[in-house]
């Protein structure tokens, strides 16, 4: 098991029990059938997971023998490459995040992750099999455009399994904490207006580990009423589309998204 599954899962264990004594949401009901229902699916893109491995593994190999990628034709020394290429892959994660919610052959995988009516630590696994096969493609790209190491790749998934597992979870963050760390990573207060069903809202919060892109790309976004949030997506969340086997499929069915832009406010509103 690798390094970043192990913290992955401690961590997740840690959340769940935590999520029981300090929710921030109360009234979850069903916790137990909600968490399984998550990582019944988490354990089908685990294996889709594990089958992009070989490709990753290649694509970093590949771009060391060859001497291809930034790393490697600019020469970087360890700590430059390393500092770079951490920074960088969370950059292409806003993109391709970002990309998933703009192009609707990637919003049919995606929208299973925002298919959940009740976030918590159990959302951060719950992603469909297709959107990990082509997100790991994806990966392979850029990690040989970066020249990136085996090595960093697993330091990156290791920070960023603790990141989002935290800023799915359902734990009572104090709010002058959730403000610091706001102001470096991405913590639950952005993280919920993600999974709001307001499509504006939807649409904003793209960051995985850190927060500064959506302040750099003009899509940070809070609610003050947070307590407010529907999670969802309108369709396709009700009890009966929560099961593995209907998240499965759920690709297959038609798009039925509010128009892009709806519950949009002025910019400045929408400014830190
Ligand atoms: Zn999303
Ligand atoms: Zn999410």
């Amino acid at each position: 098991m690798s390094t970043d599954t192990i913290i992955g899962l401690i961590a997740l264990a840690t959340l769940f029990a935590a999520e029981g004594w300090l929710p921030a949401y109360a009234g979850r009901e069903r916790r137990l059938r909600h968490g399984a229902n998550n990582l019944g699916l988490a354990a089908v893109s685990a294996v889709a997971g594990a089958l992009t491995v070989p490709l990753l593994v290649l694509s970093v190999t590949t771009a060391a023998a060859q001497g291809i990628g930034l790393c490697h034709v600019l020469d970087l020394g360890w700590p430059a490459c390393a500092l770079l290429t951490f920074l960088l892959f969370d950059g292409w994660m806003y993109v391709w995040h970002r990309a998933n919610h703009e192009i609707p052959f990637l919003w049919r995988f995606h929208r299973v992750h925002h298919s959940d009516p009740a976030m918590d630590s159990t959302t951060a696994l719950r992603f469909h099999p297709g959107e990990i096969l082509l997100s790991g493609v994806a990966n392979g790209l850029v990690l040989m455009a970066l020249g990136m190491s085996l090595s960093m790749l697993v330091l990156y998934k290791s920070v960023m399994v603790l990141v989002i597992l935290f800023h799915h979870s359902n734990l009572a963050v104090p709010a002058r904490l959730d403000a610091r760390l706001r102001a470096l990573i991405v913590p639950p207060s952005m993280h919920r207006v993600h999974h709001s069903e307001i499509r504006a809202e939807t649409d904003a919060n793209y960051g995985t580990v850190f927060s500064f892109w959506d302040r750099l790309f003009g899509t940070f976004r809070l609610r003050d009423d947070p307590q407010a949030i529907r999670f969802g997506i309108g369709t396709y969340d009700d009890a009966a589309w929560q099961r593995p086997l209907h998240l499965l499929r759920l690709p297959l069915e038609p798009i039925r998204r509010p128009p892009a832009g709806e519950g949009a406010i002025p910019a400045a509103e929408a400014e830190p």
